[in-house]
């Protein structure tokens, strides 16, 4: 499986995907439901394969490595200790699975990879001067910290009976619905805190950190400044406001967590030593680390980015518009 059969690669290097970046849930407008729900059920849609990844790590690790309810009434150092460090055990192993297949065994090169870069060492812009290193502190030493945080605190107010819980068995048409709108939620959210974060003064003090990295890799994808992980994760609020369960709460969060690395490998498919392959398909927020004034919206809600006029989907005349944008902004 070669890129240039899907897309085209030019003499700097840079690939394109053939593919438009349209946005996603496709077939809203115009509406047509028998495609909207290939989407949402098919492969390469709305659930599978990402969200389903995403969503069993959050199930397993709420059944099986999260502590009882009970025990989370009062703030611990003990079990929160444990959450954190079971945060940062997934975190390692999820995004370091990408960091080693994409920039450790390099196992496809550059096939599929958007421009032809290596992660940067020797950059006084990244900690130590080198991208990894930098990366690997912002997740470790500020993402997840303050995640754990958000969760813990969660966790003590639906142990304390502070927000309404909503029982699985007395409303399951609710929690499932709720559980299936978790990606979308988050993604609204996103798009207006990332909004948000491009107002000059945060971005200047903040969203900065995350956009050294012009040529992202899988461990990028939470490399942020600690205020911006501080707004990043509010999404998890939404469960303090509305009826909710501690586990959609924690799915919420973990989508959060566990989304951004694939997207931020720089690579837009994963080809395996089998010959298999999964579709990472984030051309359109690298195009927004690339240009800045681009798609500011996360995977499942791209229509925000459409109807407020900053889609780049890749073709040459939104590329010029995005310029048009990127020349009025004095503060990048
Ligand atoms: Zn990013
Ligand atoms: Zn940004």
């Amino acid at each position: 499986m070669e890129d240039i059969d899907f897309g085209k690669r030019d003499k700097r290097g840079n690939w394109k995907p053939n593919y438009k970046v349209t946005p996603n849930p496709k077939y809203i407008i115009p509406f047509e439901p028998l495609k909207l729900l290939k989407h949402i059920v098919g492969w390469n849609g709305y659930i599978f394969p990402w969200a389903f990844i995403w969503a069993s790590v959050a199930v397993i690790c709420w059944f099986f490595f999260t502590p009882p309810l009970e025990q989370m009434r009062n703030f611990e150092l003990g079990w929160i200790t444990y959450i954190l460090v079971r945060n940062a055990i997934v975190v390692f192993l999820y995004a370091g699975f990408f960091h080693l297949h994409f920039f450790v065994q390099k196992s496809q090169g550059w096939n599929f990879k958007y421009n032809t870069k290596p992660l940067e060492n020797n950059n006084s812009k990244f900690l130590f001067q080198n991208q990894t290193k930098d990366n690997l502190v912002y997740v470790f030493l500020s993402a997840i910290p303050i995640w754990t945080a958000y969760e813990v605190i969660t966790y003590w107010l639906f142990a304390n009976s502070f927000i309404p819980m909503i029982d699985w068995n007395l409303y399951p048409v609710y929690c499932a619905v709720l559980f299936f709108l978790v990606p979308t939620i988050r993604d609204i959210h996103f798009y207006l805190v990332h909004r948000f974060l491009h107002w000059p003064p945060l971005y200047k003090i903040g969203h900065k950190v995350h956009h050294n990295n012009t040529n992202p890799g899988p461990w990028s994808g939470l490399a942020m400044h600690p205020i911006e992980h501080t707004l990043y994760f509010t999404g998890i609020i939404f469960h303090w406001i509305i009826p909710s369960h501690p586990l959609i709460a924690m799915w919420h969060i973990f989508h959060a967590g566990l989304a951004p690395h694939a997207g931020h490998s720089g690579y837009d498919k994963m080809i395996f030593k089998n010959g298999k392959h999964l579709d990472i398909g984030a051309y359109d927020h690298y195009l927004h680390h690339k240009y800045f004034e681009c798609n500011y919206g996360g995977g499942n809600f791209g229509w925000l980015d459409k109807w407020f006029g900053t889609l780049h989907d890749g073709s040459e005349e939104a590329h010029e518009k995005t310029l048009q944008r990127l020349k009025n902004k004095s503060y990048l």
